[in-house]
């Protein structure tokens, strides 16, 4: 069975502001929402990473408004069988989080 082939078998928003992820191979994964946040794929915040990144080191954050608020995830929309469309508390819900990337994520998180 190839990455490609992993599906989400269970999904479940848990009390610890995590997503938790069952995947059809038996592994479980937790996403806690802001990671889930900074990791998504869209333009928008891709661009916005690079800026980030751009920046001279040092230089004060200024957070906004919707930043300092406690993140959620309010909805999760299958795209497919490939994808996931994520909608934050922010708003923001462009991001379209593939099988792959979610993977990716976990293993991250994971180690
Ligand atoms: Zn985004």
């Amino acid at each position: 069975m190839g990455i490609m082939d992993l599906q989400p078998t269970e999904l479940k928003l848990t009390e610890q502001r995590s997503l938790e992820i069952i995947w059809s191979d038996g592994k479980k994964m937790d996403y806690p929402y802001g990671v889930l946040r900074m990791a998504c794929p869209c333009a928008t915040c891709r661009e916005k990473k690079r800026a980030e990144a751009a920046k001279p080191k040092g230089l004060l954050q200024v957070l906004s408004a919707a930043e300092t608020v406690p993140l959620a995830v309010t909805q999760m929309r299958p795209v497919g069988n490939y994808a996931y469309n994520i909608t934050f508390s922010d708003g923001h819900s462009s991001g379209l989080f593939t099988m792959e990337l979610l993977r990716e994520i976990g293993t991250l998180v994971e180690t």
